[in-house]
């Protein structure tokens, strides 16, 4: 009780808060085979509960679900004793974990100096236990608990991988075998598109659909579904005529001692044709010759390096099996060590599993501000407490849009799973309602812009809210900076805390007052020094030189991007011709299509703009290019090598435009979500190949990321 008077009543609600979230998310995932969460999110969760009940051990309850392996089984099927409990794994997320756990395993037994490993990837199925007595098969069960399973010994014998007798001229009495039993990536989508024509839930992912087959109580749907299983635990009987095989209760109960029978001291070693396996690797070995399929990307390893090495290797290789992986298991590879280092409660000391780092992570929303863009789009974004995703720190989330927050109800103190997909940055992905904390309000844009006051629009066709006032100084400012950048007039030393004074300072209120600036002014600024201020001038005065393509991308135009501006000054060698041309003219221009064109005409025909040019022709800027045949290098396209699929329905634009817009930065369109998809661009009623996609951790984009993702390639 020493540490209670310092849990505060925040973390005491917060504990409960986690181990009711954890509950009830085991119970969906491991007795209705119906996930409410991704693996990644309720690993994290489950992390801080056990962080906190390390911190604060007198919070623990027996009833905690840190306290137990999995959930007891549905009672469909017979429930069966476990001969030995069948132990969950303690989870590492990165190499300094696995370090940790070295050296806890060490001081255990800190004598033994040669040691070495075997990795083995983790699959992502539903362990099980099989029972052969003389060489037969007599019982498959899963894990459920640990200590007790279900009797699946029908459904297991339709699994083709698994022998239905040992290949062993003289058996021994009785042989345990452990392994994983999963659902190959295509079996899992031809079973799910079966399930979608028939109207069925789908399965949410490899993992379940195993769990869910398994338990299926006609084993002819579970033929058919071709579930495979890969062995990686033999447990042999201590002795070749055990005295203890049917307990009281009538349960087979062939290991009955199972802290005797893991000492591969006692196990058979009269058996010529089986002799005792000394190490992990020696059980793979074994497993293999008994006719178990055993996974060949298992690995020795002399050292924690080369665990390293082998789990970094895999990290991306992995993405390339035919099935679903979630990380590696590293075991000791001695099994007399094994024996030595034994259990703890939960876990072998001697393995650990070593898990990918999240795509997506939980986190909670601190603050919701709102950011102007350069083309005046109010982007709502939330700011959250600093959290770890795919081995970065990420403390904003875009929130795309109004409807995006509507949609999401999202507000102030709220738990929500952030997710980065692909490049793009990371964005909030669902709410958890049920960690809600009371007294929240909805979020509302502003109906203002928070930068210059003005009232913001939101066009009736487009999902974005923008401030139209050209004068804003957020719009100044990013366009300002958007000029000065590399690919545009590349004026060297105009960074961020120069744009910001000048535009508050009302020394530049155009791109244009940039060229009129002079050195007295500059020196006005704060922590403004001679040589900068002189510098900066000259700079700007060099940016008078660069080519026409790049003026007409600093300009800023939607949808113009560095690649398209090169395309339409080779075909409009002047700003007059360009000025000129009609929305078809521009159309007409191979790799231009139809929004980009209204939008370059428009741009062009607006009189605010129309001034604009005139002033920046008056500076001596290049208005004029050369006209060439168009012939842009395919691959230097800023989406080009990307493979994108399209489905349900977008808000705004049509299919065939979504396509063409990807088209024209490079990207291929294709019909089907497949490994090699780069992004889904998925709308309203998206069905299967949004599943398909989530399944394939393919990133997803509204058009909303779409749009986005095509303008920051611009920039
Ligand atoms: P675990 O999946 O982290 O690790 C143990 C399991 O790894 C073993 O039981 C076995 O099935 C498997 N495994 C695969 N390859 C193996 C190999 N080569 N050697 C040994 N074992 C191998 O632990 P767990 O107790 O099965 O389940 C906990 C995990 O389940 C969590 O980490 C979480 O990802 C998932 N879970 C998710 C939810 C959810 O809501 N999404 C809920 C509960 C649990």
């Amino acid at each position: 009780m020493e540490n209670l008077e310092q849990v505060t009543p925040e973390t005491l609600q917060r504990v409960a808060e986690l181990r009711q979230l954890v509950q009830k998310a085991s119970y969906a995932y491991y007795v209705l085979d119906d996930p409410i969460m991704e693996d990644a999110v309720y690993d994290q969760l489950y992390h801080e509960l056990l962080d906190l009940e390390t911190r604060y051990p007198e919070l623990i309850t027996p009833d905690s679900p840190t306290q137990r392996v999995g959930e007891r089984p549905a009672s469909q099927f017979t429930s069966v004793r476990h001969n030995i409990p069948l132990y969950s794994l303690e989870n590492a997320f990165g190499n300094e974990d696995l370090a940790k756990w070295q050296d806890r395993w060490r001081r255990v037994a800190p004598d033994v100096t040669e040691f070495d490993y075997v990795c083995e990837l983790k699959i992502d199925g539903s362990s099980i236990a099989l029972t052969y007595e003389n060489g037969v098969l007599v019982r498959g069960a899963t894990r459920g608990d640990g200590i007790t399973g279900e009797e699946i010994t029908q459904n297991v014998k339709t699994i083709r991988s698994i022998p239905l007798r040992l290949n062993l001229k003289n058996p021994p009495p009785l042989v345990e075998v452990r392994g994983e039993a999963f659902l190959p990536l295509a079996s899992f989508e031809a079973i799910n598109q079966e399930r979608e024509k028939a109207g069925e839930s789908l399965f949410a992912n490899p993992r379940n659909a195993a769990a869910g087959t398994l338990r299926q109580l006609d084993s002819k749907i579970v033929a058919r579904r071709k579930l495979d299983f890969f062995a990686y635990t033999l447990h042999l009987p201590a002795t070749d005529t055990p005295t203890r095989a049917i307990t009281e209760d009538g349960q087979l109960n062939l290991l009955a001692d199972a802290e005797a029978n893991l000492n591969p001291e006692f196990a058979t070693t009269s058996n010529p044709e089986l002799p005792a396996p000394q190490s992990q690797w020696d059980v793979l070995q074994t497993l293999q010759r008994l006719g178990f399929r055993v996974n060949p990307e298992g690995a020795p390893c002399p050292s924690l390096q080369a665990v390293q090495d082998y789990c970094d290797r895999w990290s991306t290789e992995r993405t390339q099996l035919p099935y679903m992986t979630d990380g590696v298991v590293v075991k000791v590879n001695s099994l007399a060590l094994q024996h030595r280092l034994g259990f703890t409660q939960k876990f072998p000391r001697w393995a650990i599993a070593l898990k990918y780092p999240a795509e997506e992570a939980p986190t909670i929303v601190e603050r919701i501000s709102v950011n102007v863009g350069r083309t005046g789009a109010v982007t709502p974004l939330a700011e959250m407490r600093p959290v770890q995703l795919a081995g970065t720190t990420v403390s904003r989330a875009t929130l795309h849009n109004r409807d995006r927050i509507a949609e999401l109800d999202i507000r102030v103190g709220d738990t929500v799973i952030i997710r980065k997909a692909g490049e793009i940055i990371p964005e909030v992905v669902r709410v958890l309602y049920e960690l809600r904390p009371t007294g929240t309000q909805p979020f509302q844009m502003p109906s203002h812009c928070p930068e210059c006051g003005q009232p913001l629009e939101k066009p009736e066709d487009e999902a974005v809210t923008r401030c139209i006032n050209t004068s804003c100084p957020a719009i100044l400012r990013r366009s300002l900076e958007h000029w000065a950048s590399r690919d545009a007039l590349d004026i060297n030393g105009l960074g961020e805390k120069w744009v910001v004074q000048l535009v508050d300072q009302g020394l530049v209120q155009s791109v244009a007052d940039l060229y009129d600036l002079t050195t007295a002014q500059l020196l006005t600024l704060e922590r403004m020094g001679q040589k900068s201020a002189e510098k900066l001038v000259q700079a700007i005065a060099a940016s008078k030189q660069q080519p026409w393509s790049r003026v007409l991308y600093g300009l800023g135009i939607r949808h113009v991007g560095s690649v398209n501006a090169q395309i339409l000054t080779d075909r409009f060698p002047s700003v007059e011709a360009i000025s000129q041309a009609t929305i078809a003219d521009i159309a007409a221009v191979s790799g231009i299509g139809d929004i980009i064109a209204q939008a370059v005409h428009h741009w062009f025909q607006t009189p605010a703009n129309q001034e604009l040019i005139q002033r920046l022709q008056a500076t001596g800027l290049q208005f004029v290019g050369e006209a060439k045949p168009t012939a842009i290098d395919p691959t230097s396209q800023p989406l080009s090598g990307k493979t994108f699929v399209i489905t349900g329905t977008l808000p705004n634009l049509k299919r065939d435009q979504a396509k063409a817009l990807i088209q024209q930065a490079g990207g291929k369109v294709t019909d089907s979500v497949s490994k090699k998809t780069d992004y889904l661009v998925a709308g309203s009623e998206a069905g299967s190949k949004l599943e398909k996609a989530q399944t394939l951790n393919v990133p997803i984009l509204s058009e909303a990321d779409l749009l986005q993702l095509l303008e920051s390639n611009e920039g």
